[in-house]
């Protein structure tokens, strides 16, 4: 394409060193962010910004703007393979311009004063990112270790490009943006990390403004924010910078830059527990921090590196409390005088009135109208629609980890389970009342005893949120809630049940049955549709989706669902990782959804359930591997630890190429105990608290940090048990998972777990001392 030359005197690229936050429209939050710190000479890399006007001008001396805006924005109404094709042509044309020479000129300038063809990093620094809005994080490209004029003029183009994938597409479409897209570009001198961290000008477990807690770990720093190793911890007097606690962590791995891209390092024990940093390293980002929080008068989150004993500040942010949200429905009281009609587990908080409709069979679900109780012997996936109509769920079977339960609780409903015989007492048409929070059923209208909601209380009283080092992630069936459940303060999806997904986008046909009629590529786009409004709604932030556990009593009822056998103990029958080693075609659905999904939103990863031995994961990843999604090597590949024999075989499945293990506590305790997780008869048996089921979590646990992989437990014990938190706490687990009328409070007894650990360990090493 020819160069035409830009308009004389304009200036394309601008050193971060003039940048400030007024910058931010025309480079970025990113570069305007660098650009304060730079100017109040703080010790930020060398970089320049070229702004997004280049880019613009870069399209229109192509003669190619205008295509791009009309065909970028007819893509909002194009299917998907059509936004795939036009996305590579996009890109392509943007990769083949021609720079007009007056910014070629200037961006190989101010490389230069960078130093004679030194390594940069060459970033994507959208409008919005980094600034309030931090939407666009991680949705561009960025390429490190770059060298040479050539090469750094080839990567500003891919970055330019970068705003034409189908990622960036699909993404601005979810979210409405309708403006002409444009994107600044920085460029950064490397900085090879030795070690890396965070520094919190405040204490973020406490509060406290007098302290500064520095975390750090070898090589880059993403394994310490993104939570993927123990780091050493720093606690540090903000009054004279002595050193008052200090935790040595455990690090199983490091990530370090390379030429060929950043490097997984395996570390050895003695390596993963030396200490990082000494104590005049300590102090002197100590001191740095606090500088920089008085730079900008509050609390600061920053990020530094190291580099051959250099320390070099990469990014700082305030550190912000946020007004907690919190259902409150869970203290709901019912009046004491009234008279229970039918008592089982309160398995969904919060209480409703209404017509009761008893329903047998889902045949029968279109007498039941919207606002009307449901009351059911038991509840399967096909009645997501049925349960998204009702106002409470009753019913006589199921424990608190039935999936009637766990929907039931999702979509916010109150739901009773257990009942043995509410089908039976209650009549069908009369007016009753739920109260899920005691598991109790009242005939006629009772109202709760007034107790003022956590919602209603004044602002005041809302608690601040924390930051917890332990990840909170929430448990999710449906796409319903996506978006008001991402807006609070959880930090992704650890457990996406694709289970309810599967009725709820395909109306109830069985999966095989959708291959058999030729349907296959329908199942496929609607489940991509309802994965890729979960992504969206949590990017960046990453959500596990499982792969369907297929539980033959579950999907039996389905349409085209005769294909099911008919077993005596479905529960541990023909489900999880098996089936898929019998049936790879099933398999095949989810990884071509995955697929799908991540070609736009990469945040999405893969968990596969109910892993009974080593050769049915090894068939399992196999399958996976001959998938064009298994070349995929930025997608993380969890298990679900269900079953007891996962602590026996983690240091096999780690060998086979996991990287996370995600403990699920309802079939950890149905099989540890022996007890089946859906009677509502054997109940009392059901403890995830029982010490045997603590000895296999724990064991699972350890064995799995041996072996250098995550630990996260998603059963429904966590979000009702605080114990069970704090012991995954004090054990030393990278996630746990919960439901999301749980998250808020989860999030609060885990803060609390971890400051008194904090506690204990200064207590111990005070006396020590003394
Ligand atoms: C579990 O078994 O704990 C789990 C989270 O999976 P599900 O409840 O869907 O079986
Ligand atoms: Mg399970």
């Amino acid at each position: 394409m020819a160069a035409e030359s830009a308009p004389t005197g304009q200036r394309w690229t601008t050193s971060i060193d003039h940048l400030g936050p007024a910058d931010a429209p025309s480079v970025g939050g990113k570069a305007a962010n660098l650009g304060e710190l730079a100017g109040a000479r703080f010790p930020v890399p060398p970089a320049f910004a070229v702004s997004e006007r280049a880019y613009l001008a870069a399209m229109d001396a192509a003669g190619i703007r205008k295509d791009l805006a009309d065909r970028g924005a007819a893509c909002r109404s194009a299917d998907d393979t059509l936004l795939t094709r036009e996305s590579r042509a996009l890109q392509t044309l943007v990769r083949e311009v021609t720079l007009p020479d007056d910014l070629r000129a200037q961006i190989c300038r101010a490389y230069r004063d960078l130093g004679p063809d030194v390594p940069v990093a060459v970033r994507s620094s959208a409008p919005a990112e980094d600034a309030a809005d931090t939407s666009f994080a991680g949705i561009h490209e960025s390429y490190t270790d770059v060298v040479g004029e050539d090469a750094l003029i080839d990567a500003v183009r891919n970055c330019w490009a970068s705003l034409w994938t189908p990622r960036a597409l699909t993404y601005r479409i979810l979210r409405g943006y309708e403006e002409e897209p444009s994107i600044a570009v920085v460029v950064q001198r490397m900085v090879r990390s030795d070690c890396s961290g965070v520094v919190f000008t405040a204490d973020p477990r406490t509060g406290a403004r007098d302290r500064i807690v520095i975390e750090a770990a070898l090589g880059l720093g993403e394994v310490v924010v993104g939570g993927q190793v123990e780091p050493d911890t720093y606690v540090v007097s903000k009054d004279d910078f002595t050193l008052i606690d200090k935790h040595i962590g455990n690090q199983s791995f490091a990530i370090r830059p390379g030429r060929d891209g950043d490097q997984r390092v395996n570390l050895t024990s003695a390596e993963g527990t030396r200490q990082v940093l000494d104590t005049a390293q300590v102090q002197e980002i100590a001191k740095l921090a606090a500088a920089v929080e008085e730079h900008y008068g509050a609390p600061q989150d920053l990020e530094f590196a190291i580099e051959d004993r250099h320390l070099w500040l990469v990014q700082t942010r305030p550190i912000t409390t946020l007004g907690a949200t919190d259902t409150g429905a869970a203290g709901d009281e019912t009046r004491d005088t009234a008279e229970p009609l039918v008592q089982g587990l309160g398995a969904g908080p919060g209480t409703a009135t209404g017509t009761a409709r008893v329903l047998s069979t889902l045949e029968d679900s279109g007498r039941l109208q919207d606002g009307d109780i449901l009351v059911a012997p038991m509840t399967r996936p096909d009645w997501l629609p049925v349960l998204r109509r009702a106002a409470a769920i009753v019913t006589d079977g199921g424990g608190v980890t039935c999936h009637a339960a766990i929907v039931g609780r999702e979509l916010g409903r109150p739901v009773v389970v257990g009942t043995h015989d509410a089908t039976n007492v209650i009549e069908d048409g009369s007016r009753i009342t739920v109260d899920g929070s005691s598991g109790t059923v009242f005939a006629g209208t009772v109202t709760p005893a007034a107790k003022p909601s956590v919602r209603q209380r004044p602002a005041q009283l809302q608690v601040a949120a924390e930051t917890t080092a332990t990840t909170l992630y929430v448990n999710l069936a449906t796409p319903d809630a996506a978006e008001s459940v991402a807006a609070t303060d959880v930090d992704g999806v650890g457990l996406l049940r694709a289970e309810f997904m599967i009725t709820g986008a395909l109306g109830g046909a069985h999966p095989a049955a959708m291959i058999a009629a030729g349907r296959r590529k329908e199942y496929v786009d609607d489940m991509t549709a309802g994965v890729e409004h979960i992504a969206a709604a949590f990017a960046p932030r990453p959500v596990v989706y499982r792969a369907v556990d297929l539980r033959s009593n579950e999907f039996a009822a389905l349409e085209g669902g005769d294909v099911e056998p008919d077993e005596d103990n479905p529960m541990i029958g023909y489900r999880g990782c098996f089936r898929y080693v019998r049936e790879p075609e099933l398999f095949s659905l989810d990884l071509d959804v995955l697929h799908r999904v991540r070609q736009r939103l990469p945040n999405v990863h893969l968990m596969i359930p109910f892993v009974r031995t080593r050769w049915e994961l090894a068939e399992c990843l196999d399958q996976l591997d001959h998938h064009p999604l298994g070349a995929d090597r930025g997608m993380h590949r969890w298990i679900m630890a269900e079953v007891p024999s996962v602590a026996y075989w983690i240091p096999a499945y780690a060998q086979l190429g996991i990287d996370g293990v995600s403990i699920g506590s309802n079939d950890l305790t149905q099989l540890t105990l022996g007890v089946d997780r859906d009677s509502g008869v054997c109940k009392d048996l059901f403890d995830t608290m029982d010490p045997a089921v603590l000895d296999a979590i724990d064991r699972i646990i350890d064995r799995a940090h041996d072996c250098g992989l995550t630990t996260s437990l998603c059963g429904q014990a966590v979000s009702t048990d605080s114990r069970l938190a704090e012991h995954l706490v004090r054990r030393g687990i990278t996630s746990v998972s919960v439901t999301a009328d749980s998250a808020a409070r989860t999030r609060r007894i885990i803060a609390a777990a971890e400051r008194r650990i904090l506690l204990d360990h200064a207590r111990a090493s005070a006396r020590t001392k003394e």
